[in-house]
């Protein structure tokens, strides 16, 4: 796998594939931006080589272009993270932009303007990938959250740097976290898997399957598994016609000899609302009228052993209705244990929407091994799958 430390930059413009895809509220700031730090160990070291860098990354989901869209917004907020001055220019490819990478000096930082204000961009157009190649010398593919898609700047590209072409820091550390719990990781090896919908999660959980020793079962997920063994759920969700396949997989995770652990208890609400009245019952005996939106005390502890017992951790998705606050405890305690767990040494990797939101909105972000910067990306490759992004640099 080729990293940046295989490369020496001096003197070499490096154009850098960031995901600089950040929220920006109504006056165009930006709210979170940990994408641009998640990219500033890369362009520092390209810096610190002697070389000058050229970003590019797309914003939103422009239909042509759409000054809202436009990455001018974020300039000045990539200059404070930086602390080096960031040239901007108004387009991706054409004249100035070849203008604006000539006039670029070592030590430089040039950032182009959305790469999806051209329909090129996500059509894969080689063309347009191979105007966007004529910008640098060495390519470099940081932007792990769009690696699932073929897009010209993401994937296509590549292919005009067959030598010249490597990951950034932060790519490299995705895939050596998603390495280290689907390959290498020590054993006992642990994924939890949480969140509200069993067809959602239903390629990861079969692929997993093959991997972990321990699968914890959270989440709206759990219903669907006690009622096709015969439970009563009142009026948890629920998937009926998934029941057969959440049979199928109890079946599989007996052969393969992967313990599975569902909830034994819950927190029963008589109302989707954080204002509900609540009472704990058994996971199987939920009367009619309530629905289970967080898992009750039995259920966090049998959780909290599982986790202290597990050398690699994997977390995708809550294990409640964290939103609402009084149903977010077993996530909260989920997270902790994780934690715990972390400081004793497990690695722990949390990946994919949600579960990344829980993990921020209750402080556990520095308290794991890694929290994973991909949301859809991250997914796809817990399904098993190679991302187009990646594959192109190692091929
Ligand atoms: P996902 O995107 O599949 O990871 O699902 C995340 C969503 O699942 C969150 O918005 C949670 O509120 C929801 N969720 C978790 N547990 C439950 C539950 N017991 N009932 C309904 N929704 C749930």
């Amino acid at each position: 796998m080729k990293t940046l430390n295989d490369f020496n930059f001096k003197n070499k413009k490096a154009l850098i594939r960031v995901d600089f895809n950040v929220p920006l509220n109504e006056k165009f700031e930006v709210t979170d931006s940990t994408r641009i730090l998640s990219a500033k160990p890369t362009i520092i070291k390209i810096l610190e080589d002697g070389g000058s860098c050229i970003l590019m990354s797309h914003l939103g989901r422009p239909k042509s272009v759409q000054e809202e869209f436009s990455l001018h917004h974020i300039v000045n907020t990539v200059e404070d993270i930086l602390g080096v001055e960031v040239k901007f220019v108004s387009d991706c490819v054409g004249e100035k932009a070849i203008q604006a990478s000539c006039d670029l000096q070592a030590g430089e930082i040039l950032l182009l303007e959305n790469l999806r204000f051209h329909q090129e961009e996500k059509e894969g157009n080689k063309d347009f990938a191979e105007q966007l190649s004529k910008l640098g010398d060495i390519y470099v593919n940081d932007a792990f959250g769009t690696a699932h898609r073929a897009h010209a700047s993401t994937t296509i590209i590549a292919q005009f740097f067959p030598e010249h072409k490597c990951f950034g820091y932060l790519m490299a550390k995705e895939i050596e976290s998603i390495q280290k719990v689907m390959k290498t990781g020590e054993k006992p090896v642990l994924a939890i898997l949480g969140g509200a919908k069993v067809s959602s999660k239903i390629t990861i959980i079969k692929n997993i399957l093959d991997k972990v020793d321990h699968l914890i079962i959270g989440g709206g997920m759990t219903f669907t598994f006690v009622k096709a063994q015969g439970g009563k759920i009142g009026d948890s969700i629920c998937e009926d016609d998934k029941m057969e396949l959440a049979l199928d997989i109890l079946k599989q995770a007996k052969a393969k000899n992967v313990q599975i652990h569902l909830p034994v208890d819950v927190v029963a609400a008589n109302t989707f609302s954080n204002d509900a009245q609540t009472q704990i019952v058994d996971v199987d005996k939920i009367p009619d009228g309530w629905q289970g939106l967080d898992c009750g005390p039995k259920s966090i502890e049998n959780f909290h052993d599982v986790v202290m017992q597990s050398k690699t951790i994997l977390w995708n998705g809550p294990l409640g209705v964290f939103e609402m606050p009084n149903f977010a405890k077993g996530t909260i305690a989920l997270g902790s244990s994780i934690a715990e767990a972390t400081k004793k040494g497990a690695f722990s990797l949390v990946g994919g929407g949600d579960s990344v939101a829980a993990v921020k909105q209750f402080g556990f972000q520095d308290k794991v091994s890694y929290v994973s910067t991909g949301g859809g990306a991250m997914l796809e490759s817990l399904e098993g799958k190679t991302l187009p992004g990646i594959a192109a640099i190692l091929n």
